[in-house]
């Protein structure tokens, strides 16, 4: 870990300073390398050697990121046509570990990894966590899933790493979380954003005030979409000081440690990307063809540059993105590693509503900043699963002190301010609507709200703006 005085900027500490404040051109170099490793692991598994061939791809024709435009796109379909070993480039013996995907949208996909693999992602890690202003005096209390899941173990190798005091305790045990959290002094959380709120939910209603008797100063979230609302609810609700950070990343590309804040990208909604590690591109998700224009939202696709056991050649992540206008040019210094901007939604959670599209972090972003709601929200669509169009969607929310139809109608408005379009808001008691401890799923069907929520089911779709009055 070294710190620099940067003149104007302050003090920024970097874990790999070398790699971290390496010019464009170096990085360039090392990404021409990685390309060319990348595509020698690729060769070795039939499936890539194959789409390459029927692609007419020469792989000996592919050396920087302008040329990447002729290889094929990989997704999760291919990926699941590999199960159950995954990419798998080297021989199993070689494979330290396997993790699997979360399987949100599918079945679970094993991704392998060697120990050179495992030992990036705690480089990597460290990386993110120096950037975070983490350090060896802090206290972390882990809240990320294990077992099969990538992000609880991720997350242990990168506070190995830094010498952070962690604790492992995986999601969930709320009632233990919120009191250990103050009587251990914990300073440092990490978990998706939807469980940090539950926390500060659970803690209230305890009678514990995260604001004074927690001692958290950093939030290192992820595994889902970062709403500003829910970031600005987060910061409000911890002690003076605390610094909401994000973590990007996908089982696929090797864990949460894709990309990450710095002090400056925090304040921002952008994340840092390690370009040394992974070559981006932005493309138009319907066309495929690359974005460049800071600011114009599409699909994030990634190409690894070091990965032995699961190398990925233009990953298409799904999730939704855009170019910061100072990609290249943050003050903390790490200019060679681009921004972009915090995750806004999945391509495969995008709704067209009577032909709008609407995107459930807009939805809230909206919920969370309205003052009254409480902590649980749902959309409710009238879609068939595979569907983007919907004719109508259905914004359930929580409204504390009791059912109040101006917050209702309040909601309506700024919802239809946001989305350009009118949707039906149907207010429900608190607590009635379900919490989630890992990654929050907003966008329900009529069917499978009603196994959530069956007395407010029955009202969805009847007038806009009904207040739900569910029998006791
Ligand atoms: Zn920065």
């Amino acid at each position: 870990m070294i710190t620099y005085w940067q003149r104007g900027h302050g003090v920024t500490t970097y874990w790999s300073a070398a790699i971290e404040t390496a010019s464009v051109g170096e990085v360039e170099r090392l990404q021409r390398d990685g390309l060319r490793r990348t595509l020698r692991a690729c060769l070795r598994v039939p499936h890539y050697r194959d789409r390459l061939a029927r692609a007419g791809v020469d792989p000996a024709a592919v050396r920087c990121a302008d040329d990447l435009a002729s290889v094929p796109f990989m997704d999760k379909d291919q990926l699941r046509a590999m199960q159950p070993w995954g990419v798998c480039a080297t021989p199993l013996a070689d494979v330290a570990r396997f993790n699997a995907t979360t399987g949100t949208t599918g079945l679970p996909c094993n991704i392998a990894f060697t120990r050179l693999d495992l030992d990036d992602i705690g480089e990597l890690g460290a990386r993110n966590l120096t950037a975070m202003g983490v350090n060896g005096d802090d206290i972390a209390w882990q809240c990320y899933g294990y077992g099969l899941w990538i992000g609880g173990s991720a997350l242990d190798r990168a506070y190995e790493r830094v010498g952070v005091t962690a604790f492992p305790a995986g999601p969930g045990r709320t009632s233990l979380a919120i009191e250990r959290l103050r009587d251990l002094g914990v300073t440092v959380i990490s978990c998706t954003p939807t469980f940090a709120l539950l926390l500060v939910e659970r803690a209230r209603e305890a009678g514990i005030d995260p604001a004074t008797d927690w001692n958290l100063r950093v939030g290192i979230f992820g595994g889902e979409t970062m709403s500003p609302a829910a970031v600005d609810l987060l910061t409000e609700a911890m002690p003076a000081g605390f610094q909401a950070h994000n973590t990007y990343g996908t089982t696929e590309l090797g864990g949460p440690f894709v990309a990450g804040t710095c002090e400056f990208s925090a304040a921002q909604g952008t994340v840092h990307v390690w370009a040394d590690h992974h070559l981006v591109e932005i493309v138009d998700p319907e066309s495929g063809a690359r974005v460049t224009q800071p600011g114009v939202t599409g699909e994030l696709v990634v190409t690894s540059l070091r990965r032995e056991a699961s190398p990925m050649l233009r990953w298409r992540t799904r999730d939704l993105t855009s170019w910061a206008a100072d990609a290249y040019d943050c003050p903390c210094g790490r200019r060679a590693h681009p921004k972009i901007s915090w995750v806004s939604g999945r391509t495969d959670d995008v709704l067209k509503v009577r032909g709008t599209l609407v995107m459930p972090s807009q939805v809230d972003d909206v919920v969370r900043a309205t003052v009254g709601t409480g902590a649980g929200w749902q959309l409710v669509v009238d879609k068939d699963p595979e569907g983007l169009r919907a004719t109508e969607a259905t914004v359930v929310v929580e409204v504390a002190g009791g059912l109040d139809e101006s917050v209702v109608a309040d909601i309506g408005r700024r919802l239809a301010d946001r989305l350009g379009i009118r949707l039906p808001v149907l207010a429900s008691r608190e607590r009635e609507l379900p919490r989630y401890e890992g990654k929050a799923r907003r966008v329900l069907s009529v069917t499978e709200f009603a196994e959530v929520a069956p007395s407010l089911a029955a009202l969805v779709g009847a007038r806009p703006g009904t207040v739900a009055e569910p029998a006791r």
